[in-house]
């Protein structure tokens, strides 16, 4: 069975074609401009593929509420021409397949717990650090939305004592996003992340946001597994200091064996970064079942 798969993404758009195995058959990026231009181009790729769902993961905030008037629109996006726009209702009328819709990094956390590093447990979060920072939450089998869906990107932190940088994001002063995605470590270190040594100070105070913030979402959603992803994260020394971070500031008040196992329990993506085009092709599947 073919099913196309569209990880929307405020600078390019990747399209995909694969099978109910999560195999990407094949897969092209274009670039995001404004829907008039972009979203034909989108339609006339998937209309020659002969794909029986689409399932997209978008940038946001969407709404995803089925029940909702404006269910499968991008609602109050910084992407300005994309605001209110109603890309699932496009998708349909041009392709006339159902489309299955949810945020990127809900998208990313559906692939890890279908075919990647959270397969077979009941709860679990995906984590990207990247331009932003986001979290996808698979919970007791399925994906988390509830009022609108997460936005824990933006959970408020307390300040490490020694940092006075003021953060990137324009609504919060302290929040993760603010202080530790990619941009605010170029801002605030004034260089690209990916040109600092693996051994500069920025890791550490990078762990100890990153840290704080799972710590929240541990003692909140109580996951089974949580994955790390996103480009900043392709600093892999940043995992031994974050998982010896979370022990530190948990300070003893949990007590299982998944927490004893940090090295199990706090991982990197298994998919290779393909995690959320592949989560797109369950969300096709889903919304066929
Ligand atoms: P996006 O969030 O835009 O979808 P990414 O997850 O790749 O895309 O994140 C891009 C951000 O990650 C940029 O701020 C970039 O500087 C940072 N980044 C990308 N690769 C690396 C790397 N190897 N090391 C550190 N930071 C990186
Ligand atoms: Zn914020």
């Amino acid at each position: 069975m073919l099913l196309g798969a569209l990880e929307a993404g405020g600078t390019k758009m990747v399209l995909a074609v694969g099978n109910e195995n999560g195999e990407i058959l094949e897969q092209i990026s274009i670039p995001t401009e404004t829907p008039d231009i972009t979203l034909p181009k989108i339609i006339d790729y998937f209309k020659e593929k002969k794909i029986e769902a689409l399932g997209i993961g978008c940038f946001g905030p969407i709404d995803p509420d089925k029940t909702s008037k404006t269910y499968g629109y991008i609602t109050s996006t910084p992407k300005l021409a994309w605001i209110d726009c109603n890309i699932v209702g496009i998708m349909k009328e041009g392709l006339g397949i159902p489309v299955g819709f949810d945020t990127d990094v809900n998208g990313s956390a559906l692939g890890e717990a279908t075919w990647g590093s959270t397969r077979g447990l009941g709860t679990s979060i995906y984590v990207t650090i990247g331009t932003g920072v986001g979290v996808g939450v698979y919970q007791n089998g399925g994906l988390l939305h509830g009022m609108l869906h997460p936005e824990a990107g933006h959970v408020p932190l307390g300040r490490h004592p020694e940092d006075s940088f003021e953060g990137v994001c324009p609504y919060h002063p302290n929040c993760l996003e603010g202080l530790a995605s990619g941009p605010s470590i170029e801002k605030r270190w004034g260089k690209k992340a990916y040109e600092l040594e693996p051994s500069h100070k920025a890791w550490e105070l990078e762990a100890y946001y990153i840290a704080q913030a799972l710590v929240g979402y541990i003692l909140l959603l109580s996951p089974h597994r949580i994955v790390l992803g996103g480009g900043v994260m392709h600093q892999t020394q940043l995992f031994p200091l974050i998982r010896e971070q979370v022990k530190v500031q948990l300070n003893g008040y949990l007590k299982t064996a998944l927490l004893d196992d940090m090295d199990n329990y706090i991982v990197p993506a298994a998919l290779k970064d393909d995690q959320g085009i592949m989560g797109c092709i369950k969300l096709a599947l889903l919304e066929l079942e």
